[in-house]
């Protein structure tokens, strides 16, 4: 499916709950399928609805290996319907460089908590929940926005970090790389054997 980009209206739509008869329709679970197949082709992190122009609250997460982001831990395929999110404020905030999708070439720092969990449907409507910290905490912060019409843009707090993709490679990724590896290290190392 094609990606709306910044300045796209359908990205800042007021987004609809599924009900589960909604979410086992042919249409819905077409959705589903081409949001994890643009997903793929696109090397996110992660798609929600909004992103290809639809107002469901839905969104896919996969990591695996990912060019885009080389230090982000693996995050298995998970499809998430109507998702509550709770943010574990107590583990406190980092700031981390993301990037999406619907905003070409363009990485910036927003401020994130270090844990959520997060609850919802899967693509079946069986109830999922999950708890999730450091970066891939991160990741699931930044979906479940697209679903309220945040855009990671709207909390860069220091525009002086927005930086384009060639720029981020040549003079932020050696730091944050590395800084990444340390929270990967201190929150989620063994992460996925809850999986
Ligand atoms: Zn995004």
């Amino acid at each position: 499916m094609e990606i709306c980009t910044i300045g796209d209206p359908r990205l800042r739509q007021k987004t609809l709950e599924l009900t589960r008869e909604q979410l086992r329709s042919s249409a819905i679970q077409d959705l589903i399928d081409a949001l994890i197949a643009t997903m793929r082709s696109a090397h996110g992190a992660g798609i929600a609805a909004p992103q290809v122009g639809e107002p469901w609250r839905i969104f896919v997460v996969e990591v695996n290996q990912n060019p885009r982001y080389p230090y982000k831990p693996p995050i298995p395929l998970t499809v998430v319907v109507n998702p509550e999110i709770y943010y574990e404020k107590s583990l406190g905030t980092h700031f981390v460089y993301e990037g999406c999708l619907s905003v070409p070439n363009m990485r910036g720092k927003v401020q994130r908590y270090l844990g959520v969990r997060l609850k919802g449907w899967d693509r079946y409507g069986q109830i999922y929940e999950q708890e999730y910290r450091g970066l891939s905490a991160a990741t699931i912060q930044h979906e479940y926005d697209h679903l309220n019409g945040v855009m990671f843009i709207d909390k860069v707090e220091d525009v002086q970090t927005l930086s384009d993709w060639d720029n981020y490679d040549k003079y932020h990724a050696k730091t944050f790389a590395h800084y990444a590896e340390s929270v990967v290290l201190k929150y989620e190392s063994g992460a996925n054997d809850d999986h």
